[in-house]
């Protein structure tokens, strides 16, 4: 269809998918890339191609990564006996955003949610575990969000990681119950962390 209705309503068309964009969003980017210099409307799409094409996870803690490994995962300067541990790339970014957190992470790529059908088999638990057994973690914080699942999923960990000599503490309720990392702003961020309490 969009083939028949030519490149506009091509390109319209896919930035009608993108997530928070509908019909009359996307006409409008569409019309705003038309307008603008040919150079900027192509540094969006090469954009998107270095994104798909250079950026993997991190084979350590599975970050978003260009390289084999992260930065936060080759900075010798983190104390490499805190472990935060958080469902997404995005959590991550929060937390490192609010500046208060100096340790490493490990990002579990989603949450246990059974009612659709997201098992502990399809997060990177297995990988986890295997850190915490083979590394010199002291305390690891759990930091999934605060929601049913998030809760779980943290429970689920803790009691898995309960046969090693670490300390597991999770974020202070600072933030709002349901709410999400992502959305939570830097202070609540920090003070969820530095009031971060024994699980
Ligand atoms: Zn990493």
């Amino acid at each position: 269809m969009s083939e028949q209705n030519g490149a506009v309503a091509e390109l319209v068309d896919q930035l009608s998918r993108l997530p928070g964009i509908g019909r009359k969003s996307a006409e409008r980017l569409a019309f705003h890339l038309l307008r603008v210099s040919e150079n900027e409307a192509m540094a969006l799409s090469e954009a998107i191609r270095r994104v798909r094409q250079d950026v993997r996870y991190c084979e350590v803690c599975f970050n978003l990564s260009e390289s084999e490994t992260c930065k936060l995962c080759g900075d010798r300067s983190r104390d490499q006996t805190k472990l935060c541990i958080v469902e997404q790339p995005r959590d991550l970014m929060s937390l490192e955003q609010a500046g208060v957190f100096r340790g490493l992470y490990h990002v579990l790529l989603g949450r246990i949610a059974p009612l659709d059908g997201i098992g502990p088999d399809q997060l990177t638990i297995e990988p986890l575990v295997e850190r915490v057994r083979t590394g010199n973690f002291s305390e690891v914080i759990m930091a999934t969000n605060p929601t049913v699942e998030g809760d779980g999923t943290s429970l689920y960990i803790s009691n898995l990681l309960s046969e090693f000599p670490v300390e597991i503490t999770r974020l202070a309720r600072g933030i709002t119950a349901g709410s999400v990392l992502e959305y939570a702003n830097r202070e609540i961020i920090a003070d969820a962390l530095t009031g971060r309490q024994k699980l």
